[in-house]
């Protein structure tokens, strides 16, 4: 089993050195906690592997999986770049000591005014379609500026639908057949476009489609820089490295990942005399995906015409196995070394059926006041969560060697009125 789980001598659950029972007692529940030296260890076994074959390589942490501060700060000291896909995300970026040629904005669908708020942040922009191109040239002066476009490179991959982001049905990206003529006209309005961008899915443990899509964002680059003349500065294959979520599943060699995307897109560099141009890639899940548990206790255990074991948080918290299906394995964090002796249902405390952390899991006797810990909740867990039911938002720690830090406090019911305003005639 490649899950991130460690057992301490007293049989809890062992986060960053430090006892889940204890940080649960002491913080509440429901509560995300973070394990800062899994997020070091994460980005540098990843920038180790790919650099040892590509020391032109730079990773850009794809930080709409976790936007703690904390969490950019750690990746900031580690010498991470950023992938923000919000002027939200640029501007926080920014403030937190990302320098602008360190933030690459992918945005989609967005408006002129952020286009221009974007660039006059400094971060480099990496436009998704024609129109964003114009529009672009006519609220700042394109002069010299450096710009990539993203490329659908026909080839998609994902744990779900919702998360495959190449091929026909994309919304993402130009078209192939499109490149050599918008980079051109890039140059034309005085632009310039100095890189490529893909971005294929999420959720990706097989290294076969990643394979495809270097293959194919190549052969578009190729092109590009033979039929338009451009050099290529950078080259970026996006984001979508999986991690294991069952106890099923295996975690990428990334060692061997490395080695085989890296000879692929050498071999295309040369094929079309491309030079040397700095490889991207962005990260998201991957760096931030097992560093976080979920705490929850246990309230309440019913039976009914299937046996509930019912925790205080739901799918407001952690909304992935509500909007993806998503498996996440869970333990009881206080009774690690019971076994399994039974299937359960494990449900949120949100007013719909579809609340469910998990259908018919084998778990051992779960009892009213366990602690459970919903594991690989560090990515697209607290950014995905929402006020639904009017629940304040939970609290996240920060471990690094035993030692707990609040990162971020627990809303309380006041913050539900943020920013809200009754009108006179109401009041
Ligand atoms: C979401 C996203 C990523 C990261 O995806 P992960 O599966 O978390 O690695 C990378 N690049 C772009 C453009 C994205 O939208």
């Amino acid at each position: 089993m490649d899950l991130n789980i460690k057992i301490n001598d007293k049989g809890h659950l062992d986060i960053g050195g430090a006892d889940a029972v204890d940080i649960a007692d002491e913080f509440g529940t429901a509560l995300f906690v973070i394990d800062e030296n899994r997020i070091r260890d994460n980005y540098n076994r990843f920038y180790n592997a790919f650099s040892k074959y590509y020391p032109d390589f730079r990773v850009y942490y794809a930080c709409k999986a976790n936007t703690n501060l904390a969490v950019l700060k750690i990746l900031e000291e580690e010498g991470c770049c950023i992938d923000a896909v919000s002027p939200g995300e640029v501007y926080t970026s920014k403030k937190l000591g990302f320098d602008g040629d360190r933030i690459l904005f992918t945005g989609n669908n967005v408006t002129t005014e952020e286009l221009k708020f974007v660039y006059e942040q400094g971060a480099v922009i990496n436009l998704d379609s024609v129109s964003a191109l114009k529009r672009l040239a006519e609220v700042i002066d394109p002069n010299g500026v450096k710009i990539s476009f993203r490329v659908n490179p026909m080839v998609g991959a994902g744990h779900h639908d919702h998360c495959i982001t190449g091929g026909v049905m994309s919304k993402f990206g130009i078209m192939e057949s499109e490149a050599v003529e918008v980079y051109k006209l890039a140059r034309e309005l005085g632009f310039n476009p100095v890189g490529m961008h893909s971005h294929i899915g999420s959720g990706i443990l097989d290294p076969e489609p990643f394979k495809l899509a270097i293959e194919s964002t190549m052969d578009i680059a190729g092109k590009v820089h033979q039929e338009a003349g451009i050099d290529f500065e950078f080259v970026d294959f996006g984001g979508g490295v999986g991690i294991p979520y069952t106890p099923e599943e295996s975690i990428v060699d990334i060692d061997k990942f490395a080695e085989e995307n890296i000879k692929l897109f050498k071999e295309k560099l040369e094929e079309y005399d491309m030079g040397n141009p700095t490889m991207y890639l962005e990260p998201g899940r991957y760096l931030v995906g097992d560093a976080s548990v979920l705490l929850v206790r246990v309230n309440s255990v019913k039976q009914s015409y299937r046996k509930f074991i019912g925790v205080d948080a739901g799918f407001n918290t952690l909304l992935r196995p509500a909007m993806y299906d998503s498996y996440h394995h869970i333990v009881v964090a206080n009774r690690m070394n019971d076994e399994a002796v039974e299937k359960v249902d494990i449900a949120g405390n949100v007013c719909e059926s579809g609340d469910l952390f998990a259908r018919d899991r084998m778990m051992p006797e779960v009892e009213e006041g366990d602690l459970l810990a919903i594991l690989n909740a560090g990515a697209y867990g607290f950014t995905m969560s929402s006020n639904y039911n009017s629940r304040p938002k939970e609290a996240e720690v920060l471990v690094k060697d035993g030692e707990c830090f609040v990162v971020r406090e627990r809303e309380t019911f006041d913050d539900l009125f943020n920013k809200q305003i009754i009108p006179d005639h109401l009041e």
